[in-house]
């Protein structure tokens, strides 16, 4: 494993405000949290608004008092916003990629390849905004005019994560605007900045004051108020199984709709007469790009007994020979851990997991040399021989974290595959149609790949995953329309000639 030293701290460090009834302002209280790059944490990237509940209170006032304007607004007009804020973020691409690489770690391509996704889902929201609505139906009565429209919720907050800082606000962000709703949009206190220059785009492309409101700060000081104030109908959610469970209740017991997006445990099957090759590009890419921190990542790799010596030996060798550095350098392939807390998780959890006794093949440990020892570096780790039912086998690690699972064939993979809480993604490799379609139809996954890895989402398709991964609403593509709006079932009929 090579590296490069990370780059030499910026000197320009600015100040961001909210985003609140179309003006950016400090927190009521002046506070304000400091955001660093994890593979340097010399690198001060920015000072933001360390907010609290008088701000989120700010906000979701401003977003319900242009909630009735907006929702009256035509859909054309919204989709022109859309439109322009995907042209202006476009023009920004490669200055807001290199800055999202910044404070999320994962490569500059990577970090550019986000954004631009952004830009696409920013546009594809667009269009989904001119779509047809609603669907009119036969009455038993002839005359009646008997049809459904869609409306929007009212006020909703969009709460994101650090893993995905742009693309995952973009496609909660722009179809909550796209079908009429108001939106609080809290962004993981990790990444603010990219939440900055997502919310800079659309207010520049003239978005009315209120509709967009952006809060940052903490989970306890800003999350929390926001998720019980009562005039927020519509929570979507990214982010951990712990906190997704506690959103459960809280919108249960006020009744808000919810959508969440949670974790994942995703396995990629490799069966004997896989192309090896590409079976083991897409298991090394599924397991460790990004560092192995997003929810579809493949984190275990089960792989048919008669080929799984062969098999891990490569996937060691491969594991191996990546580039784990500064991902601002082009020749980096893996990048840092997000924090200090996640590396000393993973290397706690790989530490547990070879005490009892798991052959660890790769990696596992933090990487100090090469400039590497002020950031958050994790060598890519792989476990062969992983009991499918013990901790590494069960649990999201969110972290460049691999193990082998050696099993007979494709009904033992799909049931192994499917004895976890999680069902978000899954792939298979095979040449084989019939096993191919049998495990189409067995798996427990939201999103099923055959011959290409876990990862990967496009945003005219359904996102999100089954089981414990999500509450059954999906993101993206038609779905975000399900979530995003309410039906309203009207008959019209006229009084009697007279
Ligand atoms: P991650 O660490 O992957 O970002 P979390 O679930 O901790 O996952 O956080 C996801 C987002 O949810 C972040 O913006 C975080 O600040 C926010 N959050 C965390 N806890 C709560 C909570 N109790 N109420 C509302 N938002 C929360």
């Amino acid at each position: 494993m090579s590296a490069a030293a990370p780059a030499a701290p910026a000197t320009d460090v600015q100040t961001h405000g909210n985003y609140i009834a179309g003006e950016w302002r400090p927190a009521k209280s002046g506070a304000t949290f400091e955001n660093r790059n994890p593979a340097n944490v010399d690198d001060l990237i920015g000072h933001f608004a360390a907010s609290g509940q008088e701000d989120v209170e700010a906000a979701v006032t401003a977003a319900a008092e242009t909630a009735e304007a907006w929702r009256n607004t035509s859909a054309i007009a919204r989709a022109n916003i859309l439109f322009k804020a995907a042209d202006l973020l476009a023009a920004r691409a490669n200055d807001v990629g290199r800055e999202l690489t910044r404070e999320e770690g994962k490569t500059l391509k990577e970090g550019v390849g986000e954004t631009t996704r952004a830009v696409q889902i920013l546009r594809y929201f667009a269009g989904e905004a001119q779509q047809p609505s609603g669907e009119h139906y036969p009455s038993i009565n002839p005359l009646t005019l008997l049809y459904t429209v869609r409306e929007p919720l009212g006020v909703v907050a969009t709460i994101t994560p650090w893993n995905f800082p742009i693309a995952i606000p973009a496609w909660k962000i722009a179809p909550a605007l796209a079908f009429g709703n108001t939106v609080v949009f809290k962004p993981a206190s990790l990444t603010p900045l990219c939440a900055v220059r997502l919310t800079e785009a659309l207010a520049e492309a003239g978005l009315p004051a209120g509709v967009l409101n952006l809060v940052t700060g903490s989970a306890g000081a800003v999350g929390d108020p926001l998720v019980r104030d009562h005039r927020v109908v519509g929570i979507s959610f990214t982010g951990s199984n712990a906190v997704g469970g506690a959103l459960r209740t809280i919108a249960a017991e006020r009744g808000a709709k919810l959508q969440l997006e949670l974790g994942g445990k995703n396995p990629a099957i490799v069966l004997a007469d896989a192309d090896l090759d590409q079976a083991l590009s897409h298991v090394v890419n599924g397991a460790m790009m990004s560092t192995g921190q997003k929810c579809t990542a493949t984190s275990r790799a089960i792989v048919d007994r008669r080929l799984v010596d062969q098999f891990t030996e490569q996937l060691t060798d491969r594991i191996k020979a990546l580039r784990v550095g500064d991902p601002l350098q082009a020749d980096t392939q893996i990048g840092p851990v997000i924090s200090e807390d996640a590396a000393e998780r993973i290397t706690g959890e790989v530490a547990d997991a070879t005490k009892a006794g798991v052959p660890l093949l790769a990696g596992g440990h933090r990487l100090g040399d090469n400039g590497r020892g002020r950031g958050y570096f994790v060598a890519p780790t792989l476990f062969g021989n992983v009991d499918p039912t013990s901790r590494l086998g069960q649990e999201e690690l969110f972290g460049p974290v691999l193990g082998v699972i050696p099993v007979d064939g494709l009904d033992e993979a799909i049931a192994v595959a499917n004895a976890v809480r999680f069902g978000l993604s899954a792939s298979l490799f095979t040449r084989d149609l019939g096993k191919a379609l049998a495990f189409v139809r067995g798996i427990q996954a939201g999103i099923v790949h055959v011959n290409s890895e876990t990862a990967g989402a496009e945003p005219q398709v359904p996102f999100g995953g089954m089981k414990g991964s999500s509450s059954y609403s999906r993101e993206q593509g038609k779905a975000a329309r399900e979530f995003f709006t309410q039906t309203k079932t009207v008959y019209i009929d006229v009084p009697p000639a007279s």
